[in-house]
């Protein structure tokens, strides 16, 4: 079993959610493409996932607080 898009990794609403599933769905496809067994297939597919995912989360912290914002415009 793996997961892909927001079940692996809900992000802020800053529009990748979309493009970041889309991602995952390629990379499990090609994985599965080229690999002998699933397993190894899920395995090479969440090496490339995870990092990306938490990268993207990362580089998103705290940007929600513009979106949120007392200050925004009404
Ligand atoms: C208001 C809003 C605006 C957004 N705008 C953007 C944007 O501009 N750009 C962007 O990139 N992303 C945007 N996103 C995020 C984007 O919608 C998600 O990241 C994306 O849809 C994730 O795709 P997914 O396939 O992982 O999950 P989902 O699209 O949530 O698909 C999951 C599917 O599984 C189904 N499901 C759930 N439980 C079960 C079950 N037990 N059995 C069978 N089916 C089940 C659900 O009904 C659903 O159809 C937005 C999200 C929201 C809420």
């Amino acid at each position: 079993m793996t997961l892909l898009g927001d079940a692996a990794h809900l992000m802020p609403p800053l529009g990748v959610g979309v493009n970041l599933a889309m991602l995952d769905a390629c990379d499990l496809a090609l994985a599965l493409a080229r690999s002998a067994t699933i397993d190894e297939a899920v395995r090479a597919y969440e090496h490339t996932m995870l990092p990306r995912s938490t990268e993207t989360a990362a580089m998103l912290e705290n940007r929600t607080e513009d979106l949120l914002s007392e200050e925004a415009p009404e």
